[in-house]
């Protein structure tokens, strides 16, 4: 293990503070991150926290660890509006389009796959999902029902906060939340509530007659709760104690509180020694979901459809426009902003692609190791990516130098260099830099520039025969030229 290794910091939101990163069995982590729930394409922010994840999970392999990351598919037991009495979201899709649950689950299944594999991130080491453990949570219902912290209640089982909160553990350790504060701030229970507490949570709910996915139970027909789902898959294969667990922000409340509260009814003790949230993607300042219509699909990038943008970008350039922001921080996305991560991609690449041509002399003017050093210092800080990035950047202005005799690197210098350039560009940020693809982008987008001058002069003349052809013709071959207030962009069909 390298050097790097010993002083990797990680903010912990559970203590609110960077930690040095000690890990439980020497040399090795496990890391669980709450998956999809898969009745619907994976929106761009989705996106963004799998590539956060997929980041650190590539940074802790290339300093060494063996990591075993377990990223779990929700197949059942997530409600609607996340409310106990919501409807199931894969059975509702299923019932809206008159297809089975496991057509639902097994369409964005796929989808999700082949979206992340078109960011290049990583398959997790295991993808459990929770109709595959339907046994392992029915025997977590009963043991918590033991240990006196649920309840039954007309075929359903609940989580009972209050009395949980009464004994020696606390409910709202992660949040910092209040149970008093909670209960002054909710409304009165619904009369058709049969939970003895607002806070209560469901851990098995009962299966209606025309419920669709149920399995039998000691409480009759039901299907599991969404949060009992991660406690035990994480448990089944990272233990009752591990090392890390992440999951977009959104998720901190109530998912990963009720995660904490039901490990502790479990084993007594607390699950998780580092919390990792990402923070959220936002589109027009607000944050990308489902539920609100606000957001893109990472195939309206690719192509270009969306009206939002000018042209088509690669999903690498995408990543990379993700990968310059702080995974703590909130990211805008738009069209500006992905054009400027485009050129700073670019120009990444042609600094990277001279480092095989350089100079080489006899001793060194600088030392490459401070400099490949800066690259770990960016990383051990909490997976600073973009200021690894500015790093490299950096390290391409001391190319351009070497190049032009400003500075002096020898040949095993050069090497070391090149090889820790690549490590970082494509094992730890998980940029494929397609040379090619990008190449036969930019010549694309500059022969378009001219056919689009065309176009707009024979129209400036009225020739509308010949602006018509030239739109024609494109949109005949499969490009579709886009009349925007900022002029013309285009979209490919594919
Ligand atoms: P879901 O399928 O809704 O359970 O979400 C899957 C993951 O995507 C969760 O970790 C969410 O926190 C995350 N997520 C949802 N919306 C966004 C967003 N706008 N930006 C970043 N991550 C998000
Ligand atoms: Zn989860």
């Amino acid at each position: 293990m390298g050097e790097a290794t010993s002083s990797l910091h990680i903010f912990n939101s559970l203590t609110g503070k960077k930690e040095l990163l000690l890990p439980i069995t020497e040399n090795h982590i496990g890391m669980y991150v709450c998956g999809p729930t898969v009745y619907s394409n994976v929106h761009l922010g989705n996106c963004r926290t799998f590539i956060s994840f997929d980041l650190i999970f590539r940074y802790l392999k290339h300093i060494g660890y063996s990591v075993r990351y377990v990223r779990n598919i929700t197949d059942v037991g997530h409600l609607e509006f996340d409310e106990d009495d919501g409807e199931d979201r894969i059975s509702k899709k299923a019932r809206l389009d008159g297809i089975e649950p496991m057509e639902v689950v097994q369409r964005y299944t796929t989808d999700f796959h082949k979206i992340l594999d078109a960011f290049n991130t990583l398959p997790p080491s295991i993808e459990p999902t929770a109709t595959g453990h339907i046994v392992e949570q029915i025997e977590h219902v009963k043991k918590i029902i033991d240990r006196g912290f649920a309840y039954e209640i007309n075929g359903s089982v609940y989580f009972d906060v209050i009395k949980f909160n009464n004994s020696t553990h606390r409910y709202g350790v992660l949040s910092g939340r209040k149970l008093e504060d909670m209960i002054h701030n909710t409304r009165k229970l619904s009369s058709q509530s049969e939970k003895k507490s607002p806070q209560d949570f469901a851990l098995w709910k009962k299966a209606e007659p025309k419920h669709i996915m149920r399995w039998t139970s000691p409480w009759g027909d039901g299907f599991p709760g969404w949060h009992l789902e991660c406690t035990t898959m994480s448990s089944k294969y990272l233990g009752e104690q591990f090392d890390i667990h992440g999951g977009g922000i959104d998720l901190k409340f109530p998912h990963h509180e009720c995660e904490i509260a039901q490990a502790k009814a479990l084993y007594d003790k607390s699950p998780v020694k580092t919390w990792i949230h990402t923070n959220m993607l936002t589109l027009n300042g607000r944050k990308m979901a489902k539920s609100t219509g606000n957001n893109i699909l990472p195939s309206e990038l690719f192509d270009g459809s969306n009206e939002l943008l000018s042209k088509p970008f690669s999903a690498d350039v995408v990543k990379f426009f993700m990968l310059q922001a702080h995974y703590r921080s909130v990211l805008d996305l738009s069209n500006d902003a992905l054009e400027a991560a485009e050129k700073g991609y670019n120009r990444l690449l042609n600094g990277i692609k001279m480092i095989a041509k350089l100079p080489k002399s006899n001793e060194s003017s600088v030392d490459i190791n401070a400099a490949i050093q800066t690259f770990y210092d960016a990383m051990n800080d909490d997976f600073n990516s973009p200021v690894l990035i500015a790093e490299l950047f950096e390290t391409v202005k001391l190319i351009h130098r070497v190049n032009h005799g400003e500075e002096k690197l020898t040949a095993k210098d050069i090497d070391t260099l090149h090889k820790s350039i690549d490590g970082f560009i494509y094992d730890v940020l998980g940029l494929t830099l397609d040379a090619s693809l990008n190449e036969d982008n930019a010549l694309l987008d500059k022969a378009l520039d001219v056919l689009i001058e065309l176009r707009n002069e024979a129209r400036a003349s009225k020739d509308f025969t010949t602006s018509d052809r030239i739109r024609d013709s494109l949109f005949k071959k499969g490009i579709q030229l886009k009349d925007g207030k900022d002029g013309t962009g285009y979209i490919l069909m594919s």
